[in-house]
């Protein structure tokens, strides 16, 4: 069986980003994407935003971390928050035993997606929003950026405890 996985839509080659572009990475396309059971998501177009969009960005606002458009610092509407809970909380996030997340973005970046000021400073690196609500709603999950996955070596690393995590998934149900 192959292991079901979560992966960055953009990472495939799909043109979802907010410019019309995409972030084709070729190691997970050529050498994970034949042995997996793929579910590519977007959660900025899942959350209707279309393309192209505003670029958005990760920012503090009274303490709390929101997304706001990147060029104005403008707070957005919760519509992006809405989706990415809801797709945690998934039959697809629920089954998948790890998620391949696009490093830096506002809502699939791990642990290195700024967090801005109101002026545009970064105060810090953290997790984008869909990993957050990964993270609240699917604590099991492995969660890897595609920059960990730059060669054969750390694929065939990274599907061995893939197929490990669900093969014990397995045994224990
Ligand atoms: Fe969509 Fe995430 Fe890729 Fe941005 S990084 S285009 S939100 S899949």
């Amino acid at each position: 069986t192959k292991p079901p996985i979560l992966l960055s839509q953009c990472l495939l080659g799909d043109p979802v980003r907010y410019d019309g572009a995409h972030k084709q990475h070729a190691p997970i396309v050529q050498l994970l994407l034949p042995h997996i059971a793929a579910t590519a998501l977007c959660p900025e177009m899942a959350a209707g935003m279309g393309v192209p969009r505003p670029a958005i960005r990760r920012q503090s606002m009274a303490g709390a971390d929101i997304i706001a458009l990147a060029e104005s610092g403008q707070p957005l509407s919760n519509q992006l928050e809405v989706t990415c809970h809801k797709l945690a909380a998934s039959e697809p996030a629920h089954t998948a035993v790890a998620a391949i997340l696009k490093a830096r973005s506002p809502s699939c970046g791990i642990q290195s997606s700024p967090l801005f000021n109101h002026q545009g400073d970064i105060l810090t690196l953290g997790d984008g929003l869909w990993v957050q609500q990964l993270r609240q709603h699917q604590a099991r999950l492995l969660l890897v950026s595609e920059e960990q996955l730059h060669n054969a070596q750390s694929c065939v690393y990274f599907l061995r405890l893939c197929q490990l995590a669900l093969a014990l998934r397995l045994k224990l149900l």
